[in-house]
């Protein structure tokens, strides 16, 4: 089992934040000197508005660090599902969401439209019309990333084994927001319509949140203050660039209980997951990820889970649509033998 994939990347003058190529921060004067057309894109006014470096060279600060962001993806090419496991639409949830409404009623769960994306999509949430105060609660969001279609797989697995277990229903109850960023998932882009990276703009104050993001985070609020319950996982769920794993931050963060606590749900997913295999990167990430502004606030045991975007239809593991299907399944039968 492999226990550490990276613990921290520095290249060149650069302070990375996750993976090095591709989240990092650095300085203007760096930035100018880059040639242009290199994929980055800079968070220019620290709003979480990722914009192409070719746009913004001129407007720099010399000696202000940003935050930058390389893009890569073979979401958008031509012929996408001829060559990778089907590209996860908007529609789709829509779909998969009507489909499961009356198993989701018959088990007292709603699903409900919370708000509208900038394109007047809609954003939906799956809970329990009453908390139960005897259930664990389970929040999980998927597509903070809009071409991170992968993760919509393993979100509808996970829920079709949950809405279908007895055992499960009776001891927990679900929060379920499965498409966070249905613009970005129609446009296959990372960001939403105002170049946003919702995984970026997580407030303390839900009102404070940005575009989708405050939609989701004000219906969430607002149950949670209800419940009063701290639920026993988040699970964000995105979609990296080529490896299955867990993203969670270092020891000294949280505490020791806090690692340990993430650590224990790492390996139990790794011994039922074999692409995940316990992997997981330590990251501190950014103040307004999901995952670390809900630990931060709420203290909750909160990590972001990534499978691969872009499945090859002929990958040498033999990995299939069912195969994702699977992994969300690992995920809920480690909730069930941890928690
Ligand atoms: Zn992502």
């Amino acid at each position: 089992m492999k226990t550490l994939l990276l613990l921290l990347s520095f290249c060149m003058s650069q302070v990375a934040l996750s993976e090095c190529v591709h989240d990092f921060q650095t300085t203007g004067i760096d930035l100018v000197a880059r040639e242009s057309g290199s994929n980055l894109f800079v968070d220019l006014a620290h709003d979480g508005r990722y914009l192409p470096l070719d746009e913004v060279y001129k407007s720099l600060a010399m000696t202000v660090v940003y935050d930058v962001q390389k893009l890569e993806s073979h979401t958008k090419a031509e012929g996408y599902d001829d060559r990778y496991i089907k590209y996860y639409h908007y529609s789709r949830v829509l779909d998969f969401l009507s489909e499961f409404k009356p198993v989701f009623e018959q088990s007292g769960y709603l699903t409900e439209t919370i708000g509208k994306s900038l394109a007047g999509r809609d954003l939906k949430v799956v809970f329990p019309k009453t908390f139960d105060p005897n259930k664990k609660l389970i929040i999980m969001f998927g597509r903070h990333h809009g071409d991170e279609g992968t993760a919509n797989w393993i979100i509808e697995g996970f829920a079709e084994s949950f809405f279908s277990r007895p055992e499960i229903l009776e001891q927990y109850q679900l929060v379920l927001y499965p498409m966070v960023n249905p613009d970005g998932a129609e446009n296959k882009v990372r960001y939403n319509n105002n170049r946003r990276d919702l995984n970026r703009v997580w407030a303390n104050n839900p009102s404070d949140s940005k575009d989708e993001i405050q939609s989701i985070h004000t219906h969430m609020a607002k149950l949670v203050e209800q419940s009063g319950k701290k639920p026993v996982i988040v699970l964000d769920m995105h979609g990296s660039f080529d490896e299955d794993f867990i993203y969670r931050v270092g020891r000294s963060t949280f505490g020791a209980s806090y690692y340990q606590m993430q650590q224990d749900f790492i390996d139990e997913l790794g011994s039922r997951d074999r692409w995940q295999a316990g992997n997981f990167i330590l990251s501190e990430g950014s103040p307004g990820m999901a995952r670390i502004r809900l630990a931060t606030v709420h203290g909750w045991h909160t990590l972001t889970h990534e499978t691969p975007r872009d499945i090859p239809l002929n990958n040498r593991q033999n990995r299939k649509l069912q195969s994702l299907k699977d992994q969300g399944v690992a995920a809920l039968n480690s909730i069930e033998a941890l928690y």
